[in-house]
């Protein structure tokens, strides 16, 4: 049974139309895309004026099913080789200072796309090499040829969202708790040079003590870098939200983590893995 709510007064940020129109235009030229316009992320405003932007490579379909997700189920096609070069031509052109790199899960293909990441940063770097580059990765299936290849691409943050608590992972199809745990502690082991960082979002129906846990796990697993998020269904035929958290409850994790040890976490309901993404590196 589908429900019909109203978003709560914390939740009803306007989308700046027209940084989404400046996005289009350059972004259109390269035949790429970004989550900011695909989400239609009501942070964009913000985001470019802090010259920040979320690419989408390999790709807008996934070889995974999460019930949470609005990226196209479709059969994905092979990488273009093209597309390194054509996001730094975007990142040149939007003057952008940080730009996050983020993909579909691409089970597909032997590596997962890791080799593909890594030609992105390099040709971001190529051009500009103090521009911050993070990736957000799939799990890439704990394939740890795949995982070195990504810690040693030259990014300075590489992010892996765990979304959920582990009783909630029926909506991440294909995806396991405990490997993601892994996977975040094997990037640190690979390069300790490279920061790692993850992602969650509430109002799932998760517990109070189910996400202290999941710090504690993020923790154990040297990650110290955290963003909280409210999640929006993207339709009704996706996962319902549960429930909507309280911007209290947000500065509450947010302690409650900093106390526990993190570095860093952004904790608000319009917190997304990329949002302010610069303040990270601050810590
Ligand atoms: Fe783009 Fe992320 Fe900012 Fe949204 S939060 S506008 S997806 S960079
Ligand atoms: Fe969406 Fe990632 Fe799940 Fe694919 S693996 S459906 S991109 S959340």
């Amino acid at each position: 049974q589908n429900t019909i709510y109203k978003k709560p007064e914390w939740l009803r940020k306007k989308i700046t139309l027209s940084s989404l129109r400046e996005v289009e235009a350059i972004i259109s030229k390269g035949k790429l895309h970004t989550v900011c316009q695909e989400a239609m992320c009501p942070n964009i405003g913000e985001c470019f004026s802090r010259k920040q932007a979320t690419f989408l490579i390999l790709g807008k379909e996934c070889t995974r099913h999460c019930t949470f997700c609005n990226v196209s189920k479709e059969i994905p096609l092979p990488p273009d080789p093209d597309e390194p070069n054509h996001v730094a031509e975007s990142v040149e052109a939007m003057g952008l200072r940080h730009v996050v790199i983020t993909s579909p899960t691409r089970d597909d293909l032997p590596d997962g796309g890791a080799e593909h990441f890594a030609k992105v940063v390099q040709a971001i770097k190529a051009y500009d090499e103090t521009i911050i580059v993070e990736l957000l990765i799939p799990d890439l299936q704990e394939n740890e040829a795949a995982l070195k290849v990504i810690v040693h691409s030259g990014a300075e943050i590489i992010g892996h969202n765990l979304e959920t608590v582990p009783r909630l992972y029926h909506i991440r199809k294909g995806a396991k708790y405990e490997r993601s745990l892994r996977v975040l502690k094997k990037l640190s082991q690979f390069n300790p040079a490279v920061r790692t960082k993850s992602g969650i979002m509430l109002g799932l129906g998760e517990k109070e003590e189910e996400v202290t846990a999941l710090l504690q796990d993020l923790l154990d697993h040297d990650c110290k870098l955290l963003s909280i998020g409210q999640y929006l269904s993207p339709s009704s035929e996706h996962t319902q939200v549960v429930e909507f958290i309280p911007p209290e409850r947000f500065e509450h994790f947010h302690d409650v983590g900093m106390a526990m040890g993190f570095d860093f976490i952004k904790s608000s309901p319009y917190t997304r893995s990329s949002y302010m993404a610069d303040e990270y590196l601050k810590s």
